[in-house]
């Protein structure tokens, strides 16, 4: 299988770059499962100032990137990879979930992010060039950079041979839909604090069966909202309906699962 070509545009190459060189992503592009090319958006500026970025029209404050650079720098994109589907990173977007990342893993293995500045970037990007735009939460954060990063990051440990041990994916947090089980190494007792028993046990059945509840019960306690969509077994049902009744430890207004 070939590279996913990602592509950012943005502002602060730097920043995007420092990340992309470390860890899991740096050893994938190392690898070649990712191909990262992070583009300068005043590189496609045409006036001696380079200016990207201009003020609104209408009155509002701050400032607005302007059409051009982020047109010219799609358009190259685009004659190297036709196929790149193209994101606009926006707090109006569509949220991002594991879903959404791994829907953007199974293709086309070609995305483009723009990262936005100041109060964002002109709308005739949005009505023109992009195919989605997407936030990574309900929050305002000062650049698209580290939340292209996020996507990034996210889509990549999805793809084959990203993530060393797949297993480490598909027990990941959100993957099948609850939280992940918590996890100790050694020592084996830790300020009086002991790894609970069974985990030492070496009976594989009764280490999974009490992995599964103690992420039934994380997630009962922080997300119950996970829990209504989650696919759950009888057993499963029968557990978290015992956690329930005894009712210790969630806190309020949080109201069933
Ligand atoms: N004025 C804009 C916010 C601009 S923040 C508004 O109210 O919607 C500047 C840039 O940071 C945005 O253009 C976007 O690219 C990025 N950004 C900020 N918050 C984000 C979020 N939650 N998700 C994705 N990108 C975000």
């Amino acid at each position: 299988m070939g590279s996913f070509v990602w592509d950012v545009l943005t502002l602060f190459p730097e920043m995007v770059t420092a990340y992309l060189d470390a860890g899991i992503l740096g050893r994938a592009r190392k690898q070649g499962a990712i191909t990262v090319g992070v583009h300068d958006i005043r590189d496609y500026t045409r006036d001696k100032h380079r200016m990207a970025d201009d003020y609104p029209y209408g009155g509002d404050p701050g400032m607005v990137l302007k059409p051009e650079p982020i047109f010219r720098a799609v358009d190259c994109v685009r004659e190297k990879t036709p196929e790149s589907r193209v994101v606009l990173m926006s707090p109006g977007g569509r949220p991002f979930d594991q879903a959404a990342a791994l829907r953007l893993a199974r293709g086309p293995q070609a995305v483009t992010l723009i990262c936005g500045r100041y109060e964002g970037v002109d709308e005739r990007v949005v009505q023109r060039l992009i195919d989605e735009e997407i936030s990574i939460g309900d929050y305002v954060i000062s650049g698209g950079e580290l939340a292209a990063l996020v996507v990034v990051d996210a889509v990549s440990r999805c793809l084959p041979g990203v993530v060393g041990d797949e297993r480490s994916v598909t027990s990941d947090s959100f993957y099948r839909g609850i939280l992940k089980h918590p996890q100790y190494t050694r020592p084996e007792v830790y300020r009086g604090l002991s790894v609970p028993a069974v985990l030492l046990s070496g009976h594989h059945e009764e280490i999974r069966r009490y992995q599964r509840r103690k992420a039934l019960e994380k997630t009962w306690r922080n997300r119950p909202d996970l829990l209504e969509k989650a696919e759950l077994s009888k057993e499963d049902r029968e557990y978290l309906a015992r956690l329930q009744r005894s009712g210790g430890g969630r806190p309020a207004g949080f109201e069933g699962f």
